[in-house]
Order: C-alpha cells, then structure tokens, then sequence
C-alpha cells in the first residue's frame, strides 16, 4: 500500500487525537495474536484487522459450524457447509476486507507443548478462549516472557476483560488463584448474545491498540477487572493495579500450567463433543477417506476430514487431532477413534 493510501485508508483513526499518524504507524508494526477464534476472538480479530494491525495471529482448533453464525462474526455459510478451520476461514474472510496486513492462521490446539512456539515474537496475546485452562496456560506463558495479555470471555449477557501487564500489575492468577472448576457457566449451557460478545470485544481490541501504540497511550490501559451485564446493565470494576505479592504465577514464579499439569490428554470443548490428540503421525486424507467410505459417510477438503457413523460424526485434522461429536464420554470417543483412524 502506498502511503498516500495507507494515509486514506486510515484517516479517521489518524485524526483521533489518541492514535495520530505515529500511532497508526505503530499499530502497522503490530504484532497480535488472537488464540482462540470464535465469537470473541473473530470480533477482536475483525476490529483490529480494520483498524490496521499490521500481523496478525489467528489461532483456532475448531472448525465453522451453523450454529457459530449468531454470533461469530467472521464466518458464513460457506465456511459452515465446507466444515473450513475457522483459523483458515477467518483469515480468508479478513483478506476480503483488508488485503495489506498480514493474517497468519494456525490451525491447532494451544498446549503446554507447543504455547511457546505458537506464540513466538507477538507483542499482545488476546484471549478468544472458550476454557479456563488455556487461560492459565496463557497467562503462565505471559508472565513468564513478559508479554502483555487480554483476557476477555462472554458467557449468556455478560462480559468480562482485564489486562494483564506482566510485573506492572495483576495477572489472572492473582486474581483468581484457583481456576474454576465444576460448573462452569458456558456459552454451551447458558446461550450467549452476540452483543454481549461485541461489547467485551470491544474494549479488549482498543486495550490491545493502546498497548501496541505504548507511550502515553499506555497511561490510559484500564487497571481494572472489567464486567457488564448488557441485558441488565449490572456493571462492577475491581481493581487489578498490583500484583498480589504471594501470586504462584507473577510472585513466587511457579508456572504449573506451562509445566503441563493440570491439563488432561483429552479435552471436553464444553459441548457434546470430545476432543482426542494421541497420534503423533499425521494423517494422509485420501487414503483414510479410502479407509473409512465402507464404514460411513465420509468426505474431505484440505483442512479437514469428516466422518458420519451414527450417531457420531468425526472430524479429523492433518496432524491426527479429531473433535468427535454426539458425545461426552470419553471413552466412547477413544474407542471410535482407536477403531477408525488407529494410533
Ligand atoms: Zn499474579
């Protein structure tokens, strides 16, 4: 983009007092990675692809289904009848509307295992997240690297954000040390609206921006534990301006998460599906398409692989994770796994 265009294009963010000229400079320098990318993470990742982040990181290991339309901002129908990776559809979609920055999809499930490597030379993390362990797995990486984090959820009318400034001031565990357990509330059980979600996007993307841009634009990053009830307009802030001294992440250095325990081999997504990742090998399509087509509907694109056996249907990625779907019980789902795709 030449510079005159890039001046246009951006012209209404550079009049703002707040961003100016140097600030869209920085924030074409940017570089954000948004893990996770389903209602949260595509209205943060369609709002900063707008306002010209320059790089951006997208990582998702689910893919487009009709039900993510409501809310999920970034996808369409299309996405949905081809089962694309949403990290692929959601960088395929930000192209249509902004061709000059750089998208990078990543097509995987965040773990202490690869954490490191998936979110290598980012300057601001923003949490699109479903699940409180990749949140602490996040925010142990976070205060370990000293990078800047989001975190941001929506659950029913509700959102919730804070900023977590490594050493500057709390982190999430700090906050809340122990990681909720049991019932957790989640979009799955207690619905969701898409304004709940655009609303806590919101304020998570322009906290990024101001991050991104440092200077005096740090001065106005929001020390606070955030939430907004948009249907009843309860709304609380609680402060988050120091690190809590005793904190097992940010003050006594301890990061568990990032060790890999308290994360088990298979991990429910929080609907009726199940999630396995045993196999190392990746996995050839045509020859397991070959492999399954006597056994049930069976067909493939270049991301994924889908297998109907009633009443489960199996979605298969290259690198052998699969997302079984028609039940909870993760035994059943390793049994159809070991018997159709093997170890
Ligand atoms: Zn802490």
């Amino acid at each position: 983009m030449t510079k005159r265009n890039f001046k246009e294009r951006y012209s209404r963010q550079i009049l703002f007092g707040g961003i100016g000229a140097e600030g869209q400079e920085r924030l074409a320098a940017g570089r954000v990675a948004i893990l996770g990318c389903g209602a949260t993470g595509s209205a943060v990742a369609s709002l900063l692809a707008r306002a010209g982040v320059g790089t951006l990181r997208i990582i998702d290991r689910d893919y487009v289904e009709a039900s993510n339309l409501q809310r999920q901002s970034l996808f369409d129908e299309q996405d949905a009848a081809e089962s694309l990776p949403k990290a692929v559809a959601a960088a395929r979609n930000i192209a249509a509307f902004n061709s000059a920055i750089t998208v990078e999809p990543r097509v995987e499930d965040a773990a202490p295992a690869n954490i490191s490597q998936l979110l290598e030379g980012i300057q601001v993390i923003l949490d699109g997240t479903d699940n409180y362990e990749t949140r602490y797995l996040v925010n142990d990486y976070a205060v370990k690297s000293g990078v800047p984090w989001v975190y941001a959820a929506a659950v029913g009318s509700y959102g919730i954000t804070m900023n977590i400034l490594p050493g500057t001031n709390a982190c999430l565990a700090c906050i809340f040390p122990e990681m909720p357990r049991g019932m957790v509330a989640t979009c799955e059980t207690s619905g969701i609206l898409n304004t709940a979600v655009n609303a806590v996007a919101s304020i998570a993307a322009t906290e990024a921006m101001k991050m991104l841009i440092g200077g005096d634009a740090l001065k106005h990053v929001r020390k606070t534990l955030w939430s907004f009830d948009v249907w009843t307009n309860d709304h609380a802030e609680i402060s988050a301006a120091t690190p809590r001294p005793d904190c097992r992440a940010c003050g006594r250095r301890d990061f568990v998460h990032l060790a890999g325990e308290g994360r088990p081999h298979i991990t429910m997504c929080g609907r009726n599906s199940v999630q396995i990742h045993e196999r190392s090998r990746p996995i050839d399509f045509a020859e397991m398409q070959q492999r399954l087509q006597t056994h049930g509907m069976v067909r493939h694109n270049e991301f994924v692989l889908k297998f109907w056996r009633e009443p489960y249907e199996m979605t298969l990625f290259p690198d052998g994770r699969a997302i079984i779907k028609g039940t909870t019980d993760i035994g059943v789902a390793r049994s159809l796994y070991a018997r159709f795709v093997g170890s």
